[in-house]
């Protein structure tokens, strides 16, 4: 792959603004033309409609995000040293978070907001997780591996490049081991104290949903869920109930419609040492076993509400509005006066605002008088890049019912 840019991309009058903004992404539509057809993948100078130098950026011809810009920089080559400084930028973020002892699993790169769009990876203990979302990325994945070798001399690098978003930029899915060995396979970490097994190569995501670790731990404090009756919806391997159980739980219902996950996070529980069989686990929708709860007048003093991306395209939108709320009514139905509610929604294309409404809605209907208690976003190991809020995609409220 070359490192210089040999074709060049006109943008119509007027579309330079977000580019000058620093946006990341130019369209299809902004394009006026092309001087050449590059390689997918290839390097592109971007240039305003008086060719004006804009950015250097990697293209894509099949994907609706023509063009994700590297560098604004016109004397920045994007070589082996480019991408290796970003890479090191990434990783000093991390050092500068001091996770401590007691953590061992976190995002080290973080796509768009880490000023490498496309590139996700993970540490997990000695292990990296990789997922390639572009093109650009995809043909730079050995030289890119390569680079993390050397900075981070982990055990082994495992592709996880099976993610939704790899469609629309015509790629197949590819999972495997880029460096180094695979993962045993009874493979733990730990976060905050708790120990979690994870399948690195077939869990969901790279594995884990890191980007709750924070709000696992802020909702399950000893104060909040103590000798609580708590029903854990979404629950995956455990990740709320285990915080909860830790902190004094006196039952935890987790629903999931994996029964591999509900497996882990009963095999969770034993890998903590904690003996318990008052919790249950129960495979199925979540939607369905909320409604059988309300019908058999079932109550909790906690509730989590942790569900999967509702909306994935803008069309999606006001159905996800309705799935949220159909939810979240039924938590509030289910919960005894007093009670906590901690809801989360992890769609970007529903803003805290909106989210925040659909929940006001959803408590009027349920006749319930209700209070935010806290607000939550991702973990800071997930970071936003300013010019790009769109990428800040998790949010969520601990809520009281009265
Ligand atoms: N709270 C978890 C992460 C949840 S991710 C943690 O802290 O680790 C969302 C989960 O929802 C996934 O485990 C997925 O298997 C599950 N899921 C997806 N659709 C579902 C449905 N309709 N009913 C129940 N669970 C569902």
């Amino acid at each position: 792959m070359n490192n210089t840019p040999i074709i060049t991309i006109t943008l119509k009058k007027g579309r330079e603004k977000p580019v000058k903004n620093k946006h990341p992404w130019i369209f299809s539509g902004a394009i006026h033309k092309r001087d050449g057809d590059p390689e997918q993948g290839g390097l592109v100078r971007i240039v305003d409609f008086k060719q004006n130098f804009l950015a250097t950026a990697y293209y894509n011809r099949i994907s609706q995000i023509r063009c994700r810009i590297l560098s604004w920089d016109n004397h920045e080559i994007i070589d082996e040293v480019f991408w290796k400084s970003r890479i090191q930028s990434a990783i000093e973020h991390r050092q500068q978070l001091h996770f401590s002892s007691q953590t061992n699993a976190y995002r080290l790169i973080n796509g768009e907001s880490d000023f490498l769009p496309g590139l996700i990876v993970d540490q997990y203990g000695d292990y990296l997780v990789m997922q390639c979302l572009t093109t650009g990325i995809d043909v730079r994945k050995e030289q890119i591996s390569k680079i993390l070798a050397e900075l981070c001399h982990p055990n082994g690098i495992i592709e996880r490049s099976d993610a939704y978003a790899r469609k629309r930029e015509g790629l197949p899915k590819t999972t495997g081991i880029l460096y180094g060995k695979a993962p045993p396979d009874s493979f733990t970490i730990i976060e905050n104290g708790v120990k979690f097994g994870v399948d690195l190569l077939n869990g969901q995501k790279t594995g884990f949903y890191l980007d709750q670790r924070e709000n696992r731990t802020a909702v399950s404090q000893p104060h909040l869920v103590e000798g609580k009756n708590i029903l854990n919806v979404f629950s995956y391997t455990g990740g709320f109930g285990l915080f909860a159980i830790k902190n004094g739980a006196k039952k935890i219902t987790n629903i999931d419609s994996s029964i591999e996950a509900l497996e882990q996070a009963e095999t969770n529980v034993a890998l903590n040492g904690w003996e318990r069989s008052e919790d249950e686990y129960l495979a199925g929708d979540a939607f369905e076993i909320l409604r059988y709860f309300r019908d058999q007048n079932e109550q909790f003093d906690m509730i989590i509400l942790d569900p999967p991306k509702f909306a994935k395209s803008q069309k999606d939108i006001d159905g996800a509005c309705r799935g949220y709320k159909d939810l979240n009514w039924l938590a509030f139905r289910l919960l005894e006066p007093g009670g906590l509610l901690a809801t989360f929604s992890c769609s970007g294309l529903i803003s805290q605002d909106l989210f925040q409404k659909v929940l006001f809605g959803a408590a009027v209907d349920a006749q319930r008088q209700v209070q935010i208690v806290q607000q939550f976003n991702h973990a800071p190991d997930h970071p936003t890049a300013i010019t790009v809020p769109e990428s800040a995609y998790l949010k969520g409220f601990l809520l009281r019912v009265i």
